[in-house]
């Protein structure tokens, strides 16, 4: 028989994760991912940090303007990423720098 390794004490401590704004200990299940380097598609050895629904929902505050009609734009979950970021990021020079006439 293989012996027991020793679990800690707080057995289901990998399922519950720490909200980095406020602190909050919740369910993984009900946090959402935050990831610092914005890329979720590639995952490996990564650490990902979590957000409770009410700080993720205040970070998505900011910004938010028009945002979707551009990820939709831009070909979000239509194209692979690489094309995406590119017309993404073409669509919100676009915008920023309306007063340069590139086109
Ligand atoms: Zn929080």
């Amino acid at each position: 028989m293989t012996p027991a390794i020793s679990t800690p004490r707080r057995g289901d401590d990998d399922r519950r994760v720490t909200c980095i704004a406020c602190g909050e200990t919740l369910d993984r299940d009900d946090a959402r991912e935050y990831d610092k380097h914005g890329d979720r598609w590639s995952r490996e050895g990564k650490a990902f940090e979590y957000l409770c629904k009410p700080c993720h929902r205040e970070c998505c505050h900011q910004n938010r303007d028009g945002l979707e009609e551009t990820l939709i734009a831009a070909g979000a979950g239509r194209t692979d990423r690489k094309t995406f970021l590119r017309q993404f990021c073409d669509l919100v020079a676009e915008d920023g720098d309306s007063n340069r006439t590139e086109r």
